[in-house]
């Protein structure tokens, strides 16, 4: 199907600035167009008083802990993990996954999303569970052990699995070492090598929390940063969740490797392990985004409210009105993680040529009204309700509130199953 999308505003990002700009939009296939192709027919679409932007990129995630949600909160961290979630995780059987994978997609598209990047514990649920949502998703097995080859290998060779498997226009696959102190460096500069033989891109979980930089101190003699440097594991194609407890050089390295980093707000106020520092590292030009974390540690996959807090929380830790500016936010959650991605210009944006992943917001709906500013809208008065249409690679996912892909009686039937089995 093609579209003719007329009497929309559309959110153009060009060099860092956003404008909005009212002009037919052409979907021809999954391609974006502002002209129109004589030789195709159109479906004209009426986009009055609708806000046409980029599907916003979830950085980090972990769909399948959906059924985690409100589950363990206001609980010692100790407690948290060890007693309430992992627990779970230990008793659910594989295939429960799909369905609380579907839960968070069908949260993700209705609060705007258009691509996660997930690292996941449950063998082929992911990729199943994204593709018949329609979702586009990179997707990592978590890795463990010391060795890729001989305690790491089981779940290296379903990370493998998966891609020979699913690789698509829509689905892509990355290597996923869960964190320094679940994953050794050997195993970490075997994922590097792998990653790169196999084009993929790599990520893991870093400096979380003081626990975790003070143990790897102790232990290496070295910040997690530095260690992960020291063993090559830092490039342009690495994206490091968190970042929150910085030491010494450690920013400087980023900015230098090129390394990503997707701060997590949320999840890093909930677990108490405070706030990345995001203007020190917007200041040094590392490449930066935003995610949610996974439902237990969240507990929403909603990326408006993942950037709503990002602005306030470090206004008023910098006792500055100026910072995180809405624009940058929004371009956190568009342009830079397409970048990150290698889908610069793809990705993330509305331009000739790009891929047609886009989401219609009502502007006449309280929270969006009236229209002084739809950028600062986006980050300080949207609640991801506003969110009507939901196009992924130029197909349909949710139109006029209607998801299309995923039957919801059919998931809360399910999820409802395993809530009573295993929580
Ligand atoms: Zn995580």
């Amino acid at each position: 199907m093609n579209y003719k999308i007329i009497n929309g505003k559309l959110l153009i990002s060009e060099n860092g600035h956003i404008r909005i700009e009212e002009k037919d939009l052409y979907v021809n296939g999954n391609k974006l167009s502002f002209a129109e192709d004589k030789s195709v027919t159109y479906e004209t679409m009426d986009a009055s008083h609708k806000l046409i932007m980029p599907g916003l990129i979830n950085m980090h995630t972990h769909a399948y802990m959906s059924v985690l949600r409100n589950y363990a909160d206001d609980v010692d961290f100790g407690e948290w993990l060890f007693n309430r979630c992992m627990p779970v995780e230990d008793r659910l059987p594989k295939d429960a996954a799909y369905w609380t994978n579907l839960l968070a997609f069908a949260e993700m598209i209705k609060s705007g999303t258009t691509t996660f990047v997930d690292m996941h514990m449950f063998h082929r649920q992911s990729p199943l569970a994204a593709g018949a949502a329609g979702m586009r998703g990179y997707i990592g097995r978590g890795l463990v052990g010391e060795d890729l080859y001989t305690d790491g290998y089981s779940r290296f060779k379903e990370a493998i699995e998966e891609k020979e498997e699913f690789e698509s226009d829509t689905m892509k696959f990355i290597l996923s070492p869960h964190a320094i102190y679940s994953a050794g460096p050997k195993l970490m500069e075997q994922v590097v090598k792998e990653s790169k033989d196999r084009g993929m891109l790599h990520q893991t979980h870093l400096s979380e929390s003081v626990t975790e930089v003070e143990d790897c101190l102790k232990k290496y003699g070295k910040t997690p940063v530095e260690l992960l440097r020291d063993i090559g594991f830092l490039d342009d194609e690495t994206i490091l969740a968190h970042c929150v407890q910085m030491r010494g050089d450690d920013m400087d390295i980023l900015k230098e490797t090129g390394a990503t980093v997707v701060t997590n707000p949320a999840s890093n106020a909930k677990l108490g392990n405070g706030f990345a520092p995001i203007k020190e590292m917007e200041e040094k030009g590392i490449n930066l985004c935003v995610g949610t974390d996974g439902c237990a540690s969240n507990n929403t996959l909603n990326m408006f409210r993942e950037m709503g807090l990002l602005s306030l929380i470090h206004k008023g830790i910098h006792k500055s009105s100026t910072v995180m500016s809405a624009e940058a936010v929004v371009n956190f959650a568009t342009v830079n993680a397409a970048k990150a991605l290698h889908m610069e210009d793809k990705l993330g944006v509305i331009k000739e040529g790009a891929i047609a992943d886009i989401i219609f917001l009502n502007l006449r709906t309280p929270s969006m009204y009236p229209e002084n500013n739809p950028i600062s809208a986006l980050c300080y008065s949207a609640n991801g309700s506003e969110v009507e249409s939901v196009m992924i690679n130029g197909k349909f996912v949710m139109k006029d509130n209607v998801l299309l892909t995923i039957d919801m009686d059919k998931v809360y039937y399910e999820v409802d199953k395993i809530v009573e089995k295993y929580l």
